[in-house]
């Protein structure tokens, strides 16, 4: 009889082209599930984010996938940096903060510019993440998890992706893009709710 650890996984789609994320997911969940995003799809029209919240873009990408592929199950992610002493940006723009040509790299640059001139608890700022589970058209279910930290004042490591080079998450001294990533992946807004989420994907899965 074959043991329960050699059963195949099902098959979670992630509704994201971002490779910085599905390399999390990964890490985070491919124990019970295997995963697939949007490169495997490369027909699918893009997904305009009109949302004015993370949660109502997590469900505009999960729903649109969801109805593309009937009976399977999507879980996406709208997450982003928040900065309160900037009025919550980047926020929900935080993937174009810097304009529709926008890169990693000229994101980060355009932050930290506008941060020259803060200093201290000024600097505090959060990941944000909000996962949202869908099939067939109709929302399943919904998480968020966050991490609060720092904005350093210069880029601190390579690893990770996004803004993970300038921020250094509470209770540590290095930035997300020098930590380890078992380390971000143990402590961050994704992992954090992914955990909640896990439950909700096993029941869906079974029913
Ligand atoms: P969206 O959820 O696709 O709209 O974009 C999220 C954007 O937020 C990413 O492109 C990154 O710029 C930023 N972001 C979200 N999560 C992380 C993270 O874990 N590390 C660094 N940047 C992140």
């Amino acid at each position: 009889m074959p043991s329960p650890t050699s059963a195949p996984r099902p098959t979670l789609w992630v509704a994201t082209t971002n490779r910085g994320k599905t390399r999390e997911f990964k890490l985070l969940l491919s124990k019970r599930w295997r995963i697939q995003d949007l490169h495997a799809l490369p027909k699918l029209p893009p997904i305009r984010e009109t949302g004015a919240t993370f949660l109502a873009n997590a469900k505009i990408k999960a729903l649109a996938v969801s109805r593309r592929l009937p009976g399977k199950l999507i879980l996406s992610d709208d997450s982003g940096l928040v900065v309160p002493a900037l009025g919550e940006r980047p926020g929900v723009r935080s993937a174009r903060f810097s304009g529709p040509k926008a890169t990693n790299e000229s994101n980060r640059a355009k932050l930290l510019k506008l941060m020259t001139r803060l200093r201290g608890s000024l600097r505090r700022a959060y990941f944000q993440a909000v996962l949202v589970l869908a099939r067939d058209g109709r929302v399943i279910g919904s998480t968020s998890g966050r991490v609060w930290g720092r904005i350093t004042a210069i880029e601190q490591g390579m690893g990770g992706f996004g803004y993970d080079p300038i921020f250094q998450p509470r209770g540590f001294s290095k930035t997300f893009g020098e930590l380890n990533s078992f380390i971000k992946n143990r402590i961050s807004h994704r992992a954090r709710a992914c955990r909640m989420i896990q439950p909700l994907m096993s029941r869906a899965e079974r029913s």
